[in-house]
């Protein structure tokens, strides 16, 4: 009878710590920890590092987030900080993920080295996101910000059940 009561709490514990986990995995995947200080940034691989830290371009057509028509939001790869919401994503037929409005504040815009463009970071963390064009009609907005799938991350919107 003893064992029984012991093999009874060592189970109550056991599903008690499973439920907590899996509280806080869905809560990291749900509401974004947006993180500040470069000692917690997400790390990132040789590729994404080529992109996010210099500034380099994915080939275009490649991006996994080029099709995606979901409702979310994107994040930044980086410090998880929100970017753009699904709303504002377009077809623009360029071969990247294309948005015609940041989150308010979520973006800088920087002149590119080439002297020609407009570079976009992520306001946050500084991370290279793209860059941003102006005046081609796309849509009302009349802006078109061109960014690298693999400098974001998806957040599907919570569906209502
Ligand atoms: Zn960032």
């Amino acid at each position: 009878m003893k064992s029984l009561n012991c093999l009874i709490i060592l189970l109550a514990v056991f599903f008690s710590a499973c439920a907590q986990k899996k509280s806080t995995v869905s809560a990291i995947a749900t509401d974004t920890i947006i993180k500040n200080s470069p000692m917690e940034w997400n790390k990132l691989t040789p590729e994404e590092s080529r992109v996010i830290v210099n500034k380099g371009t994915e080939y275009p057509g490649t991006g996994t987030l080029l099709n995606n028509k979901e409702k979310g939001t994107y994040i930044c790869k980086r410090c998880n900080a929100p970017l753009y919401q699904s709303d504002s994503k377009f077809e623009s037929h360029c071969g990247w993920p294309s948005f015609d409005d940041e989150m308010e504040g979520a973006v800088k815009r920087i002149p590119d080295a080439d002297g020609l463009r407009t570079e976009i970071v992520c306001a946050n963390c500084n991370g290279h996101l793209g860059h941003v064009f102006l005046g081609e009609g796309f849509t009302k907005k009349n802006t078109r910000h061109c960014v690298n799938s693999i400098s974001m991350l998806f957040v599907p919107d919570k569906k209502v059940e």
